[in-house]
């Protein structure tokens, strides 16, 4: 199994390829692998990022053939709006939708009564008109990543973090995987299970000073993946560096954008120096993976649109934003736990405000509740991670409690994970290139 669909290129115009999977046509940077017009290739985040060999890759699609345009069916069926009883739902709501429709902006007021709507059914039509969308952006594509964390040391204090620098070291015991088992479990994940691309996650750990990630970076490029990186604050030049070696994305959340907010609980960090790393990290050429924690204390109904409107004006490739669930290791563990349909309904407007992006569903989502990631992948998000750190480490990255893929065997949570985007009718495509 695969979790990437080969396509075949049939016209090359510059650094883009474009890429037919099944008559489906989508561009590609073709800048690193230069790639020629008639070869099979795999796809990541919008990144040619192998090739394959004809024979190789026709036999991959005589077994999608059948499959991919059934799942397209499932999928379409889903999205189909369900506006038949106009009497159940508020005449602003409808004036909502029918503005979402019609591909209007929608005020911050606007968004706002989205974010606040609690109504059954009125949460029904808003997820079900950005599912809409969602199938009409992107078709039933859906990214699916794999992530390894690699080391739960982090120089950092945030308040909200089940693996902060002081946490309590009876709750938490610190792990770092060596090299050679990060490239290991890379290669696993790769060889054994067909990843395509993988997030390379720690705590700022300096210990991996630089000089160690490009060594690393390097040798996991060999396996001709996509690498994302999730590692913190670390300098500019660095990034470069590390983009240069071979790490193509990177996932870095501002976290909030109320400044006020965000220096109360990241001690010692700065909010402005984050927003200046994203922007940064854009214009070496990383795809960006952005977003923010929904539920933090403090955190108004206002927050969390500008936490959308942010992560749209910083021009992220993907939007990751999660529920904050408090850990034991931590003086929030009693803060109250966001309700699901608050990051439903984040999820929902992130698509109306910005239609094409790419929604990604977090783990932490599906801890609040197993449904959760169906749900919402049916409000209108389009990419999963699945995590692939091996068992003996991932219970020990406990960055908040009860992680729901904690103690499953990483097989167990591939196959229910592709069974479950099967019954949606998702398939493991490539996402569109944007410039
Ligand atoms: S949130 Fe990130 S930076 Fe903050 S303590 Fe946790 S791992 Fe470190």
């Amino acid at each position: 199994m695969c979790y990437a669909i080969p396509g075949k290129i049939i016209e090359i115009k510059g650094d883009i390829a474009v890429v037919d999977y099944f008559g489906e046509h989508r561009n590609a940077l073709n800048k690193f692998l230069k790639a020629k017009i008639g070869e099979y290739v795999y796809a990541q985040g919008g990144i040619l990022i192998d090739k394959l060999p004809e024979s190789e890759a026709v036999e991959i699609l005589k077994i999608w053939q059948d499959k991919f345009f059934e799942l397209k069916k499932t999928d379409r069926r889903l999205a189909k709006t369900t506006t038949t009883d106009s009497t159940v739902y508020s005449h602003p709501l409808l004036e909502l939708m029918q503005k979402v429709n019609l591909n209007k902006e929608l005020t911050k007021n606007e968004l706002l009564t989205l974010l606040k709507a609690k109504n059954r059914d009125e949460l029904n039509l808003i997820y079900t008109t950005a599912n809409n969308i969602r199938q009409k952006e992107h078709d039933n594509a859906c990214c699916v990543h794999g992530i390894i964390e690699f080391s739960n040391y982090c120089r950092n204090n945030c308040l909200y973090c089940g693996i902060r620098k002081e946490a309590d070291l009876n709750k938490v015991e610190r792990y770092r995987m060596t090299e050679e088992e990060i490239f290991n479990a890379a290669k696993y994940a790769v060889k054994e299970l067909g990843f395509k691309a993988l997030v390379f996650q720690s705590g700022e750990d300096e210990w991996f000073s630089e000089e160690k990630l490009i060594k690393l970076i390097k040798e996991i490029s060999k396996l001709n993946i996509l690498i994302f990186i999730s590692i913190g604050l670390r300098p500019k030049e660095t990034y470069k560096k590390l983009y240069d070696a071979g790490a193509k994305a990177v996932l870095l959340r501002f976290e909030t954008s109320n400044k006020r907010l965000f220096e109360k609980l990241r001690p010692n960090t700065s909010f402005d120096e984050r927003i200046q790393l994203i922007k940064e990290l854009k214009q070496i050429g990383y795809i960006v993976a952005t977003g923010f924690l929904i539920g933090l204390p403090d955190e108004t109904d206002d927050d969390i649109i500008n936490n959308i409107l942010l992560t749209k004006e910083l021009k992220a490739d993907m939007y990751s934003f999660g529920p904050f669930i408090p850990s034991e290791n931590t003086l929030l563990l009693h803060h109250k736990v966001v309700d699901k349909n608050i990051v439903l309904k984040a999820i929902a407007i992130s698509r109306f405000v910005d239609r094409d992006s790419n929604i990604l569903v977090t783990t932490a989502l599906e801890t609040l509740d197993k449904d959760a990631r169906t749900q919402g992948l049916l409000a209108g998000a389009n990419s999963l991670m699945i995590n692939l750190t091996p068992t003996k480490f991932k219970k020990k990255y406990m960055i908040y409690k009860r992680r729901y893929d904690a103690q499953k065997p990483i097989k167990e949570e591939i196959t229910e994970t592709i069974n479950m985007l099967y019954s949606l009718g998702r398939a493991p495509m490539d996402i569109n290139y944007e410039d």
